[in-house]
Formats: C-alpha cells, sequence, structure tokens
C-alpha cells in the first residue's frame, strides 16, 4: 500500500497543511453542491486509499484539473474523460466512481445539461419525429399556401412551381420576390399515407437503440453534472492520504492498530476526532494530531488538542508540529503531558516517530518511502 503513494506524492507539493481549516466552503454558483447526507469520513478515508482515487485527487490538489465537465455521448449520455484515465478507460467505472465520490462528499457538483433518454432502456439516442395525428405515420410533407399578389390566386406551393420557377397557375405570371409578387400564407402538413392534413403533426421520439417510439410525456431525464472537489475534502485528502502516510506506517511498524483519522468517544460520551489514532491491543491507545503552519504554532491547537485527550485519556498523546511550536506553546504541552514531534515535513516527523518509540533498525519496507516528500 505504501509503494503506491510514492509516485504521486512526489509530485505533490503540499505546503500549508492547516492553514485553510476555517471549513470555508468555495461556492462559486448559488447551484454547487456537495451530499450533506450519507458523507461518512470512514467511506471518504477508504476512497483515499484506492489508487485511482489518489491519481484523480492527486490532480485536483496540483491543480491539473480544475472541474470535471462532461462530455455528451450518444450511448454513454456522460463521459468524464480524466476519470477514466484512472479507471482503465471503463466509462461506466468512471461514471460510477465520480457518483461515489460525491455520495460522501468528496465531489461537490453543478448542474450541466438535461438530457432526454428513452424510457425503456436509458439510451440517449434518441430522434426527435413528427407524424400524422390521424394515423401516427411519420410519413408527412408540409405544404406551403401561396398567394398571388396580383390577381389574388391561393393555392398549395406544389402548383406555382414549374421547372425551378413559380408561376401563378390561374394567370401564369411569374413571381420573382416574396413579400412582393406573392405571400406565404402559412403551411400545413399532408399525410402521405391518409391523405390527412394537419396545422400541427404530434413530436414523438424514437429511441433508435431499441426502437421504443414514446411521447413527452413517458420521456426519461437524465440530470448530467460538473464536478469539483469540496475543499473540505482536499485539505482532508491531503492531510490523512498524503501528509499522514509516513506517520501511519510508522505506527503500523510499531505494531499498532492504526485510524487515520479515528474517531473515539470520551467519558462524556462525545466524540473526538483525531488525525490518527493507534491501539494495541486494549492496553495501549495513542492519539495523534498534526498541526502545520508557515510560522511558529501558538498555544491554540495544544489547548484544544488537550479537551479532546481530558475527555478520552488515552495512554499517549503526539502532536506534530510542522515546522515547530513557540515557547509558550511548548511549556503548555509538557504541561499537558503531550509529546511534541516538530518537523520540516510528514516524512521528518515519521522518523522521528520512529525515535520517539525509542526503536532503532528493524525497518519494514522502508526503500517505499523513502522518496515521500510533501
Ligand atoms: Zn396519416
Ligand atoms: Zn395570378
Ligand atoms: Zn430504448
Amino acid at each position: 500500500m505504501r509503494s503506491d503513494t510514492s509516485n504521486l506524492a512526489n509530485k505533490v507539493q503540499l505546503p500549508n497543511i492547516r492553514l485553510n481549516l476555517s471549513r470555508l466552503r468555495i461556492t462559486s454558483g448559488t447551484s454547487e453542491k456537495s451530499r450533506a447526507t450519507g458523507m461518512t469520513s470512514k467511506d471518504r478515508i477508504t476512497l483515499y486509499q484506492d489508487q485511482g482515487v489518489q491519481l484523480l485527487l492527486g490532480r485536483f490538489v496540483k491543480g491539473e484539473i480544475v472541474e470535471l465537465v462532461p462530455s455528451f455521448d450518444l450511448s454513454q449520455t456522460a463521459r468524464y474523460p480524466e476519470v477514466e484515465e484512472v479507471v482503465d478507460g471503463d466509462t461506466t467505472a468512471a461514471k460510477q466512481l465520480v457518483e461515489k465520490l460525491w455520495d460522501v462528499g468528496i465531489f461537490k457538483r453543478k448542474f450541466h445539461e438535461k438530457i432526454l433518454v428513452c424510457p425503456s432502456c436509458l439510451s440517449a439516442n434518441v430522434s426527435n419525429d413528427y407524424v400524422c395525428p390521424n394515423c401516427n405515420s411519420i410519413d408527412i410533407e408540409r405544404k406551403t399556401l401561396l398567394e398571388h399578389t396580383a390577381c389574388g390566386t391561393i393555392d398549395s406551393v406544389d402548383n406555382f412551381l414549374i421547372e425551378g420557377g413559380l408561376y401563378c397557375p390561374k394567370c401564369n405570371k411569374e413571381l420573382i420576390e416574396a413579400g412582393v409578387d406573392y405571400q406565404k400564407l402559412g403551411a400545413w402538413f399532408q399525410c402521405s399515407q391518409c391523405g390527412k392534413r394537419s396545422d400541427l403533426p404530434s413530436p414523438i421520439h424514437r429511441c433508435r437503440s431499441c426502437g421504443h417510439i414514446f411521447t413527452i410525456k413517458d420521456t426519461g431525464f437524465v440530470n448530467v453534472y460538473s464536478y469539483r472537489i469540496s475543499a473540505d475534502a482536499e485539505e482532508e485528502f491531503k492531510r490523512t492520504f498524503l501528509v499522514m502516510k509516513p506517520i501511519g506506517a510508522t505506527l503500523e511498524d510499531f505494531q499498532y492498530k492504526v485510524e487515520m483519522p479515528g474517531q473515539i468517544a470520551g467519558r462524556s460520551g462525545a466524540l473526538h476526532r483525531f488525525d490518527a489514532i493507534a491501539t494495541k491491543g486494549s492496553l495501549e491507545l495513542v492519539v495523534l494530531d498534526v498541526v502545520a503552519s508557515e510560522r511558529e504554532i501558538e498555544e491554540t491547537p495544544i489547548a484544544s488538542l488537550y479537551a479532546k485527550v481530558f475527555d478520552v485519556s488515552p495512554t499517549q498523546t503526539i502532536l506534530v508540529a510542522i515546522p515547530r511550536l513557540s515557547e509558550k506553546a511548548k511549556k503548555l504541552a509538557a504541561l499537558y503531558r503531550i509529546s511534541v514531534i516538530e518537523a520540516n515535513d510528514s516524512q521528518q516527523a515519521a522518523e522521528l516517530l520512529k525515535e520517539h518509540f525509542g526503536w532503532t533498525g528493524l525497518s519494514g519496507n522502508e526503500e517505499s518511502i523513502d522518496d515521500l516528500q510533501l
């Protein structure tokens, strides 16, 4: 699992992991939505573990993709080419993945287009036809009624047409200029099958895939959306996957069972979330949070970590500060018995975490995370 990440993380620069954690939503346009229900952290974390998802979200993080804009496709309704790239070109799997990422709140979406589909087979390959209201035949012809201005003769355009020109069937004069020599009085439709005339033929749809014929009353409609990554999910992905990966790997090397992020109920019954929760049987419980900033980190994250820890009572509390804590914050951490690891990046934090646990050598597969630079 770890080796999956090295290539991606190599290319991703993630300087300010927690700078924008104010839970701001990017709302460019009022119709952009992310799904509020059914959005569970666990589902998102599972998806972040998927290699295809990592590749896709990594491209959002790098700014290579800003928005997934669907392209219309007769057989697929809509396609998302950038997503197809990460699922071996499988168009159906790509659409399912997009839906899934929206379902768990990683994507937000915006209405893009409404596509008319066959109610029987859901194909978008649907024709728009007009049929005779009397016998439903598609074999209808449009007829135009003309009036010769000079003599007042009114007749079908067919009866004016002679060798490519227009001649009055009554007085034989040539009609040249529309609006001057003659007027178009209107049009009607004549059925070649039953001969009936009508002003307005009936619109119908015909499915070119299954042949089903239907009207607007039973037409199927499919909404097609464009997608963006939600700001929250982008932060979460960077923090839990890209930043936490080496830290989690180190904890696993020490035989901990690791949840990133994890939730745990305190004595008060309240659920507290930590960037990592590591357990060893029922005896050991290590909670770990990561705070990153461009400047020295002050006491606030120490205080909020302590508030959670006070309720949870873990055996060990670790705060990873990237790059470092202020002196006051360090003193407060010592007072609260919070172990502090100061590091320039998460890779260094993982190394220092190894030292913290007093463990040297016995490396698992270190080489696979060597090049993970965040
Ligand atoms: Zn007819
Ligand atoms: Zn005439
Ligand atoms: Zn059909």
